[in-house]
């Protein structure tokens, strides 16, 4: 098979595990599959070198960066001991390193001096975590016995729009990434860097945070591959959160698009602009645990197999806010709503779900995060005629499945069984889609309503689909 691999942060989180992964890497490569292996930064330190860039930016603390250099070092060439065993290729990774990491000393000090901080420049620093991880997966691949070759996203090929912070692939990036990437991979595996690409004047892009699934989605893409794989510490994608219930299981088969739904109604295991490019070229997407490598995980593909519980999966979202407006003035008043979104967009509001209950009054909910300005903004621009309130003590609920889609009767079982639960409901919301209904309930609810829901689809029981 040709399979795209992709590790996280946490898998690649220190030299021990980077050679847990390159030995995955090689018992597949071993077997006869082709692999291109995909590899985040090692934890944090993404978070580490946004921050270390506005702290440079805005105090012009030399000081800082070089104490943050040092502990950069400190932490890859103690990754590059523990990964690698070889001594010429633990040197070759360290000399490499080495350059890196002055080269990225001198641009944070340049932006000390500076006091100057552009999208562009911030591009270029955080892409310094992959730079730096991926070259220390595949010398430890290479240590292993197996020929491996590094690359970062723009020399395999992922050339992007200039959206530095969230670019794009351009669609010519896929025959690039064929041309680049198919040749070595009948004798060696391919390392490429998460999260990051290339314009095309050359200058690094990222394609947004967590943004190595999409490289993985991506390159699989340009490489025709079979499968791609987005390893996790999690067995797969599952029916539910297994903290909240214990008995939850992982699903086996998950449409695109169901795995899309769920994903934005707080399923955290795939960002849906991961799963965009495998799913318009029909790439199966594989969701496994670096813990159980045996372990089939869960297969997103495009077929939407119905399960016989109907539901296959209970999610939910918490820091939330819940907005309201109402007024006379908004009934046969055209264009108000298409007003109030504008004022959302304006001001880089996220709406997560939407209500209009009647013509008078609408509801909808952003992230906690963005309350206080959501309610500021809609204040000033639509004066006293209408009353805006605001909850945040609540959380949303929600199925999701194929198998809802024409069935009669889901709505009624997931309104009784929390009626059972005494669990009172603030709003519903279900897209034309059917594939999921979404209800607002109060946060103290919100686990009693998830175990209730999870209950009553059986969701504990396997049914042959999922
Ligand atoms: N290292 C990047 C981030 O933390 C990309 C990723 O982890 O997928 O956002
Ligand atoms: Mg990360």
């Amino acid at each position: 098979m040709k399979i795209v691999m992709k590790f996280g942060g946490t898998s690649v989180g220190d030299g021990k595990k980077i050679r847990h992964v390159a030995e995955l890497a090689k018992s597949y490569f071993d077997k006869g599959d082709q692999v291109v292996l995909v590899a985040s930064a090692l934890a944090g330190v993404t978070d580490e070198l946004l921050e270390i860039a506005c702290v440079g930016c805005e105090h012009g603390k030399v000081t800082a960066v070089t104490e943050f250099i040092a502990s950069l070092k400190t932490k890859h060439f103690a990754a590059v001991n523990d990964a690698i065993d070889d001594k010429e290729i633990k040197a070759g990774v360290i000399e490499f390193l080495t350059s890196r990491i002055d080269e990225l000393e001198k641009a944070l000090i340049g932006i000390c001096y500076l006091g100057e901080l552009t999208a562009r420049s911030r591009d270029n620093i955080s892409s310094y975590g992959e730079r730096l991880a991926a070259p220390i997966v595949s010398g430890s691949i290479s240590s292993l016995g197996v020929s491996s070759k590094y690359y970062t996203g723009g020399e395999a090929g992922i050339i992007t729009t200039d959206v530095f912070g969230g670019a794009k692939p351009l669609q010519k990036s896929y025959d690039s990434i064929n041309s680049r990437l198919t040749p070595g991979l009948e004798n060696s595996i391919q390392v490429v860097t998460g999260f990051i690409g290339e314009n095309e004047e050359g200058n690094i892009t990222t394609l947004g945070r967590s943004g190595s699934d999409y490289t993985a989605s991506i390159l699989g893409v340009g490489i025709k591959a079979d499968e791609i794989w987005l390893w996790k510490e999690v067995d797969g994608i599952m029916t539910t959160n297994p903290k909240i219930v214990p008995s939850a299981r992982t699903i086996q088969y998950i449409s695109y698009q169901e795995a899309m739904e769920l994903s934005s109604l707080g399923a955290e295991v795939l960002h849906p602009r991961a799963i965009e490019p495998s799913m318009k070229h029909h790439i199966p997407v594989r969701v496994k645990s670096t813990f159980k490598p045996d372990f089939d995980g869960t297969l997103v593909i495009s077929e939407n197999k119905k399960s016989k519980n109907v539901v296959k999966a209970v999610s939910m979202i918490k820091k939330i806010s819940l907005i309201n407006i109402s007024g006379a003035e908004m009934v046969g008043y055209i264009g108000k709503v298409a007003g109030i979104f504008s004022i959302l967009a304006e001001n880089n509001v996220g709406v997560r779900l939407i209500s209009q209950g009647s013509e008078s009054s609408i509801s909808f909910i952003v992230n906690e995060t963005d309350r206080a300005k959501t309610v500021k903004y809609l204040k000033a621009a639509l004066g006293d005629s209408y009353n805006i309130d605001f909850r945040s003590d609540i959380a949303v609920v929600a199925v999701v499945g194929a198998g809802m889609a024409g069935t009669p009767g889901v709505a009624r079982r997931v309104f009784t069984a929390l009626g059972n639960e005494n669990i009172n409901i603030i709003m519903i919301s279900q897209g034309s889609s059917e594939y999921n209904i979404s209800c607002v309930v109060c946060s103290n609810d919100v686990n009693k309503a998830v175990s209730a829901l999870h209950f009553e689809f059986e969701l504990d029981k396997p049914d042959g689909n999922n």
